[in-house]
This record gives structure tokens, sequence and C-alpha cells, in this order.
């Protein structure tokens, strides 16, 4: 158990001292793969250099979730580079090609053909910031059970996009041998945890999934502070989330957006006044469905009931006939 896998040609890089990226999100799995990499370095002793990195999508992140990252960094002693894409953040490109794309009928949303906030907003930039190393290793919290796509990725492999070229097509192991500094830059993508599973990521950062779930019950009873008090991981998962992106990923559930929209009011409002202005929709309309969920509450003081959306509020809101201030119930809808 919490075993990493480790190819022997990720072994011999290391030991001719790759530098070691560690990419984290502030997400589950960033969070075991930090801890498990810190250790497995103080256990091995890496000559190489090793950092996290952290691909900041601007106003599409939770806003806890840099935070996070920071903390992880901290807590596992490695230093941490933020990266971001030059020209604007995630919003912002989504802006620009919905200007560049209207009147040509064509969507402008990211989708699952149209990756561009991977490619443009993490890929490109932790791209750049490997460019920087002869030999490198990218390391991603990556696992199976995610997805068949994932399942069917090696947990090593070279990373030919930023390799020489004259490396880029070999065999891993092939390449790892032929590779000298004069050769020009080898990178490769190590998925060390690619086997575990979600009960053992949640128990090797320090908690479990009936935890977890004891938690997110106590936070929907509107006991926010008893269910986040020491909680080490990122708290969306108590606010109700399964997985930790974008604050409103394009792969996300229904019930994630959800959560999403209701704890980045002011993000899920501008994305969806693009759908209203474009005519296009997001995912699937999928945020005109969040939008429309809403329930009814009474105010405590003077029992009037008023009803709220997702977009509507956050913590507190006013009473429509008493004006009294108060805070919605957690996890309310
Ligand atoms: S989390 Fe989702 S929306 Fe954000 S960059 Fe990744 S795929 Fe795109």
């Amino acid at each position: 158990m919490f075993d990493l896998a480790t190819p022997p040609a990720i072994e011999q890089t290391l030991r001719l001292g790759a530098a070691v990226a560690v990419s984290i999100s502030g997400g589950k799995d960033s969070q075991s793969i930090i801890k498990a990499i810190a250790a497995h370095r103080a256990q091995h002793g890496w000559t190489g250099p090793v950092f996290a990195i952290h691909a900041h999508l601007g106003r599409a992140e939770w806003r806890e979730s840099l935070p996070m990252c920071r903390r992880l960094a901290a807590a596992n002693e490695l230093d941490l580079a933020v990266v971001r894409r030059a020209q604007g953040d995630l919003f912002d490109q989504i802006v620009s090609r919905m200007h560049k794309k209207a009147g040509d009928g064509q969507p402008f949303w990211p989708g699952s053909v149209a990756r561009y906030c991977t490619s443009d907003n993490k890929r490109g930039p932790i791209e750049k910031k490997l460019r920087e190393f002869p030999l490198v290793i990218s390391v991603e919290g990556i696992r199976a059970e995610e997805s068949p796509a994932r399942a069917k990725k090696p947990v090593a492999q070279v990373r030919e996009r930023i390799t020489t070229t004259k490396l880029k097509k070999a065999m891993l192991a092939d390449a790892v041998r032929s590779w000298e500094p004069a050769a020009g830059r080898l990178a490769l993508n190590w998925y060390p945890i690619h086997h575990w599973t979600e009960a053992e990521v949640y128990q090797y950062a320090g908690h479990s999934l009936d935890e977890r779930n004891e938690r997110w019950a106590l936070y929907r009873a509107g006991r926010v502070e008893e269910a986040l008090q020491g909680w080490q991981m990122h708290p969306a998962y108590i606010y109700g989330n399964d997985r930790v992106s974008c604050n409103a990923c394009i792969l996300a559930s229904g019930n994630d957006l959800a959560v999403g929209a209701r704890h980045n009011p002011a993000a899920f409002r501008f994305l969806r006044s693009l759908e209203v202005q474009s005519g296009f929709s997001f995912k699937n309309g999928s945020l005109e469905q969040v939008e429309g969920i809403v329930g009814r509450f009474p105010c405590p003081v003077c029992g009037v009931e008023a009803a709220f959306s997702y977009a509507d509020a956050y913590w507190q809101t006013d009473c429509p006939a008493c004006l009294t201030v108060y805070r919605l119930p957690a996890g309310w809808a």
C-alpha cells in the first residue's frame, strides 16, 4: 500500500540528477503526490532539484486552491513555482475566443475537442518552466481509476513536445540510456500513483472517504465550523465536490458545477453572462440548469420565506421583508 510505481528508467533518470517538477492543483491527488514524492526523495536522496509547480488559471480557480498549493509545498518543504498564461487568465481567453468566433457560428467554449483551457493555461506555462532543465521529470497525480483514457496511460513516458528531436521518438529506456547533457533536453512524464484508489488517496492525505462523508453531512446540516475543523484537504470536498479542478470545469458533473457555482458566484455569473450574450452554452445548457436550481428559506427573524438560486447568494443575504441579514444553511440546495 502507498508504494510508488517507479519504472527502472525513472530510477535511472533520478540517479542522473534530473529535475523533478511535481504538478499540484490543490486537489486530493496532488496532495498525495507531493507528500509521496517528498517522502521518496528523503528516502532515496535524489541529487537533482525537486519543486512543486502550480498552473494558475486566475478567476477560473477556486479561491482556496492557490493557498492550498502554497500550504502543500511548505508542508513538504518544496519550493512552489506558480505559472500562468502570459496573455491573461482562462476567462480572458474565453472572452477573446468569443469575440474572434462571433459571426462564424462556431462555439468558443473549451471542450473535449478544443481543450485549449488545458493546453494554453496549464500545459504551455508548465512546459515553459520545464524547458529550463536539460533533464526533467514532470510528476503528475493521474490515476487509472479516474477514467478509461487515464487507465491506458503508461506510468512513465517521454514527453515528446519538449524533448530534443533525436530522443523524442525513442522508447523510454532507450531515451534515458542515450541521453547525455550535450544531446539536448530529455523530458519525461511520470505518474507514480497511477494504481492508487480514491480511498488510498484520502487515507494518505490523512483522512478517509467515510470521514469526508461524515463531515459533508455536518456541513449540509449547517455545522460549518465543525465540518471544517481539522480538515487538511481542499475544503471543496466538504462543500460537496467529488473532484476539485476549475470552479466550473467543462468535464465536471452536474453536482460539481452546482457546488462550484454556489461557492464561486462571481465566476458563475460571468460564465453564465457569456452564455446569454453569445447564445452558446458552456456545456449542454448546464449553467442555465444550475442557475435554475432554487430553494426557499424562512427568515430566522420574521419567518418570511424567500427563494434563492445558486447564483443568488453565497453565505448571507437580506430578508426581503424585515431586511435582517442572515446566513443560508450550508449545502442548502
Ligand atoms: S479543470 Fe476543466 S475547465 Fe479547467 S483546465 Fe482542466 S479541463 Fe479545462
